[in-house]
């Protein structure tokens, strides 16, 4: 399969000096480093000026998103939802819902490998202190781990959950969906080449001006390395992998990905790459496939024609989807 693939693999992203008419900017939100990228036809000072309108517009979608969906902000919308669901139907803003649609969407499609409330156990991990709920905790927090339990009333916009001890945590979607969102200022501007970055989550506007977008996938296992660079046009790309957030105690890692069925984290590969239109699901669908890992997650996403996958295994070989597989 390595071998098969040899033709992404071997090729190397050589940095080109960057063009007058580029436009870039980093900057930090959602717990991650975000990146712009975005091409001006001409660099005159409107165009200066517009670039610098651009960039705050994006700053300031991904902030508001960020306000929005955060579990660590105790105003979120999210966390409003957390602190009141379970009492009674709450009313949500159309953005809220219509994420919460899909994730149930794709929960149903995963037979719940993608699971908003994981966070259930979830919210008792924290990576940074080394933190784990224990075995009897895990088992308490369990059945409060279910989808179903999110009850979506859509005339009405409310949420509500059928279960008291449900959390919910857009972690898994909501950085994809920033993406999409700040895509979708460019193109309303007229941008045609554009990269918008979050974290894992790649989206892109058309080409890198006349030749492709190279993106790469992390090397699971040397920081700083590339396992592989993908040369896109016009598509999304997200990443899921155990590196970004973990701990390694008594030889084994725990890391952010939580396998609904057990609340432990998901072992079975390391990493997840997908491929497609919309960042919103191929954001998703990443999260959704490292938890199903490599026999079911590749038999999920060929039945998707939508979407291709690149997932790195265990023993760190690299596998591809039908759609990606060199005839
Ligand atoms: P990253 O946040 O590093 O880009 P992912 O897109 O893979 O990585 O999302 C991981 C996040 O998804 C976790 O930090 C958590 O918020 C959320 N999550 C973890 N397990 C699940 C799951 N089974 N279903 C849905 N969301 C999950
Ligand atoms: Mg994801």
């Amino acid at each position: 399969m390595l071998k098969n693939y040899v033709v992404f693999i071997g090729i190397l992203l050589c940095s080109q000096p960057v063009a007058a008419k580029w436009f870039k900017n980093s900057f930090k939100v959602m717990g991650t480093q975000a990146h712009l990228q975005f091409w001006l036809d001409d660099n005159s000072v409107d165009s200066q000026q517009k670039s610098h309108q651009l960039i705050a517009a994006v700053q300031a979608e991904m902030q508001r998103i960020d306000e929005a969906m955060s579990p660590y902000k105790a105003t979120s919308e999210l966390s409003l939802i957390n602190t009141q669901a379970a009492q009674k139907p709450l009313v949500i803003s159309a953005e809220l819902f219509q994420l919460l649609q899909i994730s149930e969407k794709i929960s149903q499609l995963s037979q719940g490998a993608f699971d908003i409330t994981y966070a259930s156990i979830g919210y008792q991990y924290d990576y940074r202190q080394k933190q784990r709920p224990n075995k009897t905790a895990i088992k308490k927090a369990l059945s409060a781990i279910d989808h179903s339990a999110v009850q979506l009333n859509e005339q009405k916009s409310t949420v509500f959950f059928s279960h008291k001890n449900v959390k919910i945590d857009l972690g898994g979607i909501a950085k994809g969906y920033a993406v999409k969102r700040c895509l979708a200022i460019l193109k309303a501007a007229g941008i045609k080449h554009a990269l918008v970055n979050a974290g894992g989550d790649t989206g892109l506007l058309g080409d890198r001006h006349g030749r492709p977008w190279y993106v790469g996938i992390k090397h699971p296992r040397a920081e700083d390395k590339m396992a592989v660079e993908l040369p896109l046009i016009n598509e999304a790309i997200s990443t899921s992998g155990d590196y970004e957030r973990y701990f390694i105690e008594d030889g084994v890692r725990y890391h952010h990905i939580i396998n609904p069925q057990t609340g432990d984290s998901a072992r079975k590969v390391v990493s997840v790459s997908i491929i497609g239109k919309d960042p919103t699901y191929v954001d998703a669908l990443s999260t959704t496939i490292f938890v199903k890992g490599l026999a079911a997650g590749m038999k999920l996403i060929d039945s998707l024609p939508e979407f291709e996958a690149i997932i790195i295994d265990n023993e760190q070989t690299l596998h591809v989807s039908k759609g990606l597989r060199q005839q």
